[in-house]
């Protein structure tokens, strides 16, 4: 209703303010001051679309304008024609087709994409893999092509598997894959990339105050019109969605972001169930009795990265690799123990007492 009463604009609220001066002019004064009040309330504006095989939420508490909703989706959907390997004609797409035969033109914003998740890769002695498509495809994890692969296709697509075969060619504004058969695959990271954008954006365009949710990638932007903190939920991995394992509470500017079993898996004909997060070491979905792994950064481009990684790695190497990158993580295993590092410990709460804190990890 706030909305509504700013949408009127200063040109009719100054008209009818001239003629009620000349017949009360206590009230005109006491009326033209609510009207201005009003007209200071925070704007706020909601929308959600479909884009990057996920649904997008931005939610605008205080700054809104169409233009600014407008300028965010439409970068969206850029990203996803650039970045997505699963739609044809994506430079992705181009990249996966001509591997092994020469590079293809590549944008400045997918080759810096690439080369921070090569720097992931290194960091995390190949946990993260930008190259782990071979085997993404194999599993075909969401898609109508899900399956449990036959030991020998697995051990036929590993060798394709290779960070180093990624060549990003600064000068020539290129990108090559170096065999036949590799795929780039950015599922892991795209996602905070495209948060990290929308938050630019929304800034860009006079937005004060947002929540993006991009999948359950979340990012707070600015300063809430309460002034509080954002508070920001982490899923219970174990229930449907919205149900919570407990609250972030965070300053603008900060992303919350989790990798997850429950985003996507099947039960394969063996009985067993599989997820999405693949050990680029084994072929295998990362089987280290994990059900979820929420990383808590400033970048969500990061925070995306490392949710994936610190999966795959688990606890013990993946708390080294989220104290150097300075960031919070909390681990939740199938027995529903809870890890936290210093940075998750300092902002999260556990909320849900069907869960077990674990000792704190130096
Ligand atoms: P996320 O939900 O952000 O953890 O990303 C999961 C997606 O990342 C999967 O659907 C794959 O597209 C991709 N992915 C799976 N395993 C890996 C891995 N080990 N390294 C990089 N990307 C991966
Ligand atoms: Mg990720």
């Amino acid at each position: 209703m706030s909305m509504a009463a700013t949408d009127s604009g200063p040109a009719a609220r100054g008209s009818r303010s001239r003629r009620l001066e000349r017949l009360a002019p206590g009230l005109a004064a006491t009326l033209g001051l609510a009207l201005s009040l009003v007209g200071c309330a925070p704007r706020a504006m909601d929308r959600t679309e479909l884009a990057l095989g996920t649904v997008c939420s931005i939610r605008v508490l205080d700054g809104a304008s169409e233009a600014a909703l407008d300028a965010a989706f439409a970068r969206l959907r850029d990203i996803e024609a650039t970045m997505s390997a699963n739609a044809p004609g994506t430079v992705v797409d181009a990249v996966n087709r001509a591997a092994g035969s020469g590079a293809v033109a590549a944008p400045s914003d997918l080759r810096a994409l690439a080369r921070r998740a090569l720097e992931l890769a290194e960091a995390s002695g190949g946990a993260f893999d930008p190259t782990v498509g071979p085997l993404v495809a194999l599993w075909g994890i969401g898609f109508d092509t899900e399956r449990v692969p036959a030991p020998g296709e697995i051990a036929a697509a590993l060798p394709l598997v290779d960070r180093r075969g990624l060549v990003v060619d600064e000068s020539a504004g290129t990108m090559a894959l170096a065999r036949a058969g590799m795929r780039l695959d950015l599922g892991g990271i795209a996602k905070g990339y495209a948060a990290d954008e929308v938050a630019r954006i929304l800034t860009e365009h006079g937005v004060k105050a947002a929540v993006v949710d991009l999948g359950g990638n979340v990012k707070v932007v600015g300063r809430k019109p309460d002034r509080k903190p954002w508070r920001v939920g982490i899923q219970n991995p174990f229930s449907d969605r919205g149900e919570r394992l407990g609250l972030a509470t965070l300053p603008g500017g900060y992303t919350v972001v989790t990798s997850g079993v429950y985003e996507r898996h099947f039960r394969g004909d063996d009985g067993a169930e599989y997820h999405h997060l693949i050990d680029p070491a084994t072929g295998y979905p990362a089987d280290g009795g994990l059900v979820s792994v929420t990383v808590i950064a400033e970048s969500s481009m990061d925070a995306d990265g490392l949710s994936t990684a610190l999966f795959v790695m688990g606890p013990e190497r993946g708390f080294a690799l989220a104290e150097a990158y300075g960031v919070g993580a909390v681990y939740v295993r199938d027995d529903k123990g809870v890890l936290m590092n210093e940075r998750a410990r300092a902002v999260f709460e556990l909320e849900s007492g069907a869960f077990r804190l674990e000792a704190p990890v130096p």
